[in-house]
């Protein structure tokens, strides 16, 4: 068996973090297993035209290293993926990739109080697991009736099939979530004609992007301080944006700028209705588009308010009866949030898996360790995710307490920790009442952030800052070491 100190579980923003962030503490002895051949995870994975981070780039990397060569204010996939490979080959992490090994099995050893882990090329031994597979990265495809039947081609926008040529195809597109309102403006003009089904209508505000100037770059490289410092008023304008969620009652005025910018796009009255939100604004992902109602504008172009029904050999039947012709249909349909299947893989104390220890929801003291889980971290774990800023801020603000509690077991001597569950209660019960008046809650609306039983277990309900103090400190109390199995 293969033996290592820490294996950290994918190679995305998460992963590659963790990576540079042990290094940078001192904690050498790592591999980071990712099932791709390459790194990047969410940025690797998502190649659809038009994809770009909905959050400044500024923020939207990690603070230590900053990349003065962004060429956008809001950058675009590609850009985001080689600044993560930039990232592994500047701090030295390529020689801990263990690239094309899918972990398909974690589990828990009472005796040698180490996870092993089984992987596509052999069983590693590790006494910490960091786990970064990521909140967003298993496509979802919803269960519609007769699927299977259809004739023509159907992808997941999460693997665009590149090889597919659009040009003249009669398209349909499923969702108008995140995804969706960036690719939709890309290929419309291409297309023969698009059908693009709307459950639900989103809140749309202007995408107040603009390229970053030569002059600009030359001052970020150049002028120590300068790029931090525009950093810093980016967090702080985007915190600000949390108080609307906080507080739904002060959302009027992002509100009203967002019914301004569909009225100003959108003069059919009759479509406009079809794309006016009905819920509170934020209680789902906030899009930012200044393309995406032009594009639904466009001749070739229909929106379908009306459920599906079925898909048939040739199309999609909504309930009205409607047959909507279509050779490909491109599912816009977002990931596998609150129930992901690395849940079933991962075995903690006494063979207890992740998905029991999550009935009936997910639960994890600060969104990183679970009870009955020793040694075992979860990067953008439950409650972790944020509707307002950069998940990379929450990532390192679990980073500091991962390596707080590292270091704790290195100074005290034990082998294995876990939460205490009376801490983790606490921290749930804390959660609960936090979320009790937030527009997630009470925002009128159902989004991917709540789980089956309308729980929500994916939004942290404050600001970044609140995360960020709470985990800066590592307090021992709330932590318990690990009972060696007896011999029997
Ligand atoms: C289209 C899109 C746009 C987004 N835009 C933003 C944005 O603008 N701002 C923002 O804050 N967030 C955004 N997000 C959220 C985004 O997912 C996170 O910001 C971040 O990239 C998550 O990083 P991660 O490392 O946790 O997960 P991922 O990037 O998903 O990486 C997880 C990695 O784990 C690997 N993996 C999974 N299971 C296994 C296994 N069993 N064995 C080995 N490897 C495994 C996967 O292959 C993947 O490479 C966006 C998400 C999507 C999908």
């Amino acid at each position: 068996m293969n033996t290592v100190d820490i294996a950290i579980v994918g190679a995305g923003f998460g992963g590659i973090g963790a990576a540079i962030t042990l290094k940078r503490a001192g904690f050498g002895d790592f591999l980071v297993f990712e099932q791709a051949n390459h790194v990047g995870g969410t940025w690797r994975a998502n190649t659809y035209p038009g994809i770009a981070c909905d959050v400044p780039s500024h923020l939207y990397s990690f603070s230590f290293a900053l990349n003065p060569d962004w060429s956008d204010t809001f950058s675009g996939g590609q850009e985001i993926w080689d600044y993560l490979s930039a990232c592994v080959d500047r701090f030295g992490i390529r020689p801990h990739l263990r690239l094309g090994h899918p972990v398909h099995e974690m589990a828990w050893d009472d005796r040698e109080q180490r996870w092993r882990l089984e992987t596509a090329h052999g069983v590693f031994s590790a006494r910490v697991v960091i786990n970064a597979t990521g909140p967003l990265s298993d496509p979802s495809i919803p269960d519609i009736p007769g699927l299977d039947s259809f004739r023509g081609t159907t992808f997941h926008s999460a693997r665009w099939r590149h090889d597919l040529d659009l040009t003249g195809r009669r398209v349909a597109v499923v969702g108008t979530g995140a995804s969706a309102v960036q690719f939709i403006p890309r290929i419309a003009p291409q297309v023969g004609s698009l059908t693009v089904f709307q459950r639900t209508a989103p809140w749309v505000i202007p995408r107040r992007s603009r390229p970053i100037s030569r002059v600009e770059r030359t001052i970020y490289r150049t002028v120590p301080g300068a790029q931090r410092l525009v950093r810093t008023a980016l967090y702080w304008s985007r915190e600000a944006l949390a108080i609307g969620f906080l507080h739904p009652r002060l959302n009027k005025r992002a509100q009203a700028l967002a019914l301004a910018h569909l009225r100003r796009q959108v003069p059919d009255p009759v479509l406009r209705a079809k794309l006016t939100p009905t819920y509170v604004m934020g209680c789902k992902r906030v899009l930012l588009s200044n393309d995406y109602y032009p594009a639904l504008q466009r001749p070739n172009v229909d929106l379908v308010v009306e459920r599906i029904r079925e898909v048939v050999p040739d199309g999609i039947v909504t309930v009205d009866g409607v047959t909507h012709p279509a050779d490909i249909i491109i599912f816009g349909t977002g990931f596998h949030v609150t129930d992901p299947p690395v849940r079933h893989h991962v075995r903690g104390r006494g063979g207890q898996t992740l998905a029991e220890a999550w009935t009936p929801t997910m639960r994890a003291y600060l969104g990183t360790m679970v009870a009955g889980f020793p040694n075992f971290f979860l990067l953008l774990g439950p409650n972790t995710g944020l509707g307002h800023t950069s998940v990379v801020l929450m990532m390192e603000s679990q980073l500091h307490q991962v390596v707080a509690a590292l270091r704790h077991m290195r100074r005290t001597g034990l082998a294995a920790i876990e939460p205490d569950p009376v801490a983790q209660q606490r921290f749930a019960e804390f959660l609960d009442a936090k979320m009790a008046n937030t527009v997630w809650t009470s925002g009128g609306c159902t989004s991917w952030y709540l789980d089956a039983n309308g729980h929500n277990a994916t939004i942290w309900p404050g600001y970044a800052t609140g995360f960020r103090l709470r985990l800066r400190r590592f307090r021992p109390a709330d932590y318990r070491p690990v009972p060696v199995l007896e011999e029997v």
